[in-house]
């Protein structure tokens, strides 16, 4: 198992606690970490902030080249990664090779791609006898926090934009899914220059946060719970930092009337319960029009039953367990007082599964209301809510009754309608009869408290750089 951390182009074991990472799908261990130390953690920043000055001079088409080395890289070791990702999070290897792998060399590629095409523009006369010219500038040393659902891709998602723009990197993975991350700087170690990446391992209170509190940093770009970016922005105002926060969502669906059903129960099968619904863009919180509501109920429980949930390499598994023991307890919590609403009834699974490893079974709860709990609040595992509703702007309404803003669907086949809701729906993303699709050019980030700032895209490559005018006097 990769065990060592990045700092300043050494691999080098914690100096700080040591605590143990399981398999979430048997609880077993399977590495023993150390955290960084704060002296680590400071060495780790100093590293990238002396990196910056040439990294940031070097040419975009040799950054380019090293973000393509690294994505030829993560290709090339597919399966070893996608093997420590399944084990790692507990979710389903074939899924992890064949949808997550490819995405996240894309991301690298896309954005070696992208630094060579920024604009920076000459702007003209504004003054008489003065030229103006915009440049866009790295920022400095960021400090990116990642979560434990994606842990690759999340890393993925914010080391291309921020490299490729010319910042250097102290990248902290979650504390529960390191590996993968640690794996990747063996490689940064090889492609990168000393000091333009750093990894550092351990908790958010012990490592994340004098992190995100060193006034070398100039910009914390993090993914994680709305909690955690509210630390994040205090920690922020001392020195001003730039922030960029990728934070909770609960995905509200619209299944209007005219509706292909059977189309909109494949969708939130697949899309409600991906990676055990620990998706903030999980298609959580369903709003079905009265006519069809009872059928749709019926079809969606029906189909939610029949998810194989098993481990990692069990045949035809397409759900594992939650990443944690203290997450499912979480999880149950939701679902035990959803159902002990009169109104609410599990009708798909609704209890955690027996076994070593944290299974939950996958949960359909019919007959929500808009101020229950299980309709407002995150809970980030396999519990899909389902409400009625008849009115139009009712829903629209609902929908946007919520403190999240990330993600959102409509389901119907009339086009007037998809252009009406989708103009009023007060999300980052509004899919029209499908969900959950991403893809590198554009971009993906939240309104509300789902946090502000973008991934993927050019906006995510403009987010890690700054404009700067530069003025020049003539004639
Ligand atoms: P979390 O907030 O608990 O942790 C996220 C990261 O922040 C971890 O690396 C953690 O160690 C670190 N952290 C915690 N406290 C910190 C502190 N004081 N200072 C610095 N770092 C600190 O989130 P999680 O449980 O790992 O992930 C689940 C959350 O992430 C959910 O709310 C989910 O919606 C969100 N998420 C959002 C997106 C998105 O694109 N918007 C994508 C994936 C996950």
């Amino acid at each position: 198992m990769p065990n060592a951390m990045l700092i300043d182009g050494h691999l080098v074991a914690g100096d700080g606690d040591a605590y143990p990472v399981l398999d979430p799908a048997t609880g077993a261990t399977l590495a023993e970490l150390n955290e960084a130390s704060a002296a680590q953690v400071s060495a780790a920043v100093a590293a990238a902030d002396a990196a910056f000055d040439a990294w940031r001079t070097t040419p975009p088409k040799e950054r380019a080249a090293r973000l393509l080395q690294l994505a030829d890289r993560i290709e090339a070791n597919g399966e070893r990664l996608a093997e420590l990702e399944a084990k790692n999070c507990g979710k389903p290897y074939a899924a992890a090779l064949a949808d997550e792998i490819p995405a996240i060399a894309d991301v690298f590629r896309y954005f070696a791609g992208a630094c060579r095409c920024l604009p920076g523009s000459a702007a003209g006369e504004f003054l008489a006898g003065h030229t103006s010219l915009i440049r866009r500038d790295a920022i400095g040393v960021v400090a990116a926090i990642a979560p434990w659902n994606y842990p690759l891709m999340m890393a993925a998602w914010k080391l291309a934009p921020a490299l490729a723009a010319g910042n250097t990197v102290v990248i902290k993975p979650s504390e529960i899914t390191p590996l993968t991350t640690l794996l990747l700087g063996e490689w940064l170690a090889e492609l990168f220059p000393r000091g333009v990446v750093n990894v550092v391992v351990g908790r958010g209170e012990s490592v994340g946060q004098p992190l995100i509190n060193d006034v070398r940093v100039r910009m914390i770009s993090i993914t994680g719970s709305p909690a955690t970016g509210r630390k994040v922005i205090e920690a922020a105002v001392a020195t001003m930092k730039r922030t960029h926060l990728e934070l909770g969502g609960k995905a509200p669906v619209i299944v209007y009337d005219d509706a292909d059903l059977s189309v909109v129960v494949d969708a939130i099968r697949a899309f409600g319960y991906y990676n055990a619904g620990q998706d903030c863009t999980a298609a959580c919180r369903v709003y079905a029009h009265r006519k069809i509501y009872d059928r749709f109920v019926a079809d969606l429980a029906s189909a939610v039953s029949k998810i194989k949930v098993g481990a990692q390499h069990d045949e035809d598994v397409e759900m594992g367990p939650l990443v944690s023991d203290e997450h499912r307890a979480r999880v149950a919590g939701f679902v035990e007082r959803a159902v002990a609403q009169p109104h609410i009834e599990a009708v798909a699974g609704g209890a955690p599964l027996p076994g070593p490893g944290f299974f939950f079974a996958p949960t359909v709860l019919a007959g929500a209301h808009q101020h229950d709990e299980v309709v407002r609040r995150e809970v980030f595992g396999p519990v899909v809510s389902v409400t009625r509703f008849g009115d139009e702007d009712d829903v629209v309404a609902w929908a946007n009754d919520s403190d999240y803003g990330l993600a959102s669907s409509i389901w119907t086949s009339d086009i007037g309608r998809a252009m009406d809701a989708s103009a009023r729906l007060q999300y980052g993303c509004t899919w029209v009869n499908t969900h959950f699709m991403l893809v590198s050019e554009m971009p993906h980030g939240g309104l509300k408290q789902s946090g502000y700032g973008k991934d993927l895209s050019l906006y995510g490559l403009e987010d890690y750089t700054v404009a700067r005018h530069v003025m020049i006097k003539h004639g």
